[in-house]
């Protein structure tokens, strides 16, 4: 089970399309006993942690307790690299995982988080041997195809992700989501095409949604692919089980507590268990799912992303089983939710 923690609201950098969480929505660091966390999650022999926020490295110190004191199979750290220089070696050798948010192009970057010679440099430092996830957000003014080759050419990230700033996005984001959406699918088939030439010659970039997808393809999915609510629990600052970690005020959302457990269960929505494309899909997202805030229109548009992606994929099903095994992802959850 992976557990995720969200260790403080706070965070310090300001991004174009982030809704930071509202001060009434849960304390601004964690109210609950460490003892009473290790107590819950040492229940569970296969748990994994990861380190959410807000930025939960202005919680370092925290983070350094919970790892020392509690025993875990995975921890994973999502943060948006600006405080990666105090994270010591040490601590950074017990992490499986680390996704840092990178948007692509420096002009991109900069123009939703205006730190990117910081989070570049950062990085390159790094020394760290796991997994390490380049997490972007597209937006408006992403390129997919140019994004994407912009974190490969790095060479410095061992994966790539991301997510389209849909549905919950920040007012005034969008200019036009129907024409993006054209232009999102045609770069996606460009970057599928890259993809899988290279497949072919035998090297293996690690983008995330399309190694997820495609592993879907054989082994289908059951339910959201980032297992929210199912294999993937979020921990609230004051104790509360969420489903996902994104909308602790929805009560569909709050499933129990550490000191009660997991009391309920998330059930996906229609269209989705119908749509033929459920077994690549998962449903996408918990929240994309239950909460329709762009409408059926929007909805729709989205998954015309997800079916975009899922047939590019698909017609190279016959090379794709040949890498099946090479390219199975992920390995174990690590908080990357496969669809965009
Ligand atoms: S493509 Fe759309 S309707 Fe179909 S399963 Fe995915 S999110 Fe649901
Ligand atoms: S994909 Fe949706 S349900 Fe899953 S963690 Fe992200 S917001 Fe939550």
């Amino acid at each position: 089970m992976l557990y995720i923690l969200i260790l403080t609201t706070k965070c310090n950098s300001n991004c174009k399309y982030c809704g930071a969480f509202e001060d009434d929505l849960m304390p601004d660091k964690i109210q609950y006993k460490i003892e009473d966390l290790a107590k819950f999650l040492e229940k569970d022999q296969s748990t994994s942690i990861a380190f959410y926020g807000g930025e939960p490295l202005l919680e370092i110190e925290r983070m350094k307790e919970i790892v020392y004191k509690i025993k875990a199979k995975h921890y994973i750290l999502q943060t948006n690299g600006l405080l990666l220089e105090k994270v010591d070696d040490d601590i950074l050798s017990k992490f499986s995982t680390i996704l840092v948010s990178l948007d692509g192009r420096k002009e991109i970057h900069d123009f939703y988080r205006g730190n990117y010679d910081k989070v570049v440099e950062n990085v390159r430092k790094l020394r760290f041997k796991g997994e390490l996830i380049a997490r972007m957000t597209a937006s408006q003014e992403t390129d997919i195809y140019e994004d994407v080759m912009s974190i490969l050419s790095l060479k410095k990230f061992t994966h790539v992700h991301w997510q389209i700033d849909a549905v919950w996005s920040n007012e005034g984001i969008w200019r036009d989501f129907e024409k993006w959406v054209e232009n999102y699918n045609k770069g996606v088939r460009k970057l599928v095409k890259f993809w899988i030439a290279e497949l072919v010659r035998g090297r293996v970039h690690g983008i995330v949604p399309f190694l997820g997808v495609a592993t879907a393809i054989f082994e289908g999915f059951k339910h959201v692919p980032c297992s929210s609510g199912f294999d993937s629990f979020a921990i609230a600052t004051d104790g509360r089980m969420l489903a996902c970690p994104i909308c602790p005020e929805f009560e569909w959302n709050n499933v129990g507590t550490i000191w009660d457990g997991i009391k309920k269960r998330v059930k996906i929505l229609e269209p989705c268990p119908s749509c033929n494309y459920f077994s690549f899909c998962g449903g996408r997202c918990l929240f994309f799912n239950r909460e329709r805030l762009w409408g059926e229109k929007g909805f729709k548009l989205v998954c015309k992303t997800v079916k975009n992606l899922v047939d590019s994929l698909l017609s190279y099903k016959e090379i794709l089983e040949k890498f099946r095994y090479e390219i199975k992802y992920p390995k174990f959850l690590n908080t990357t939710e496969i669809i965009p």
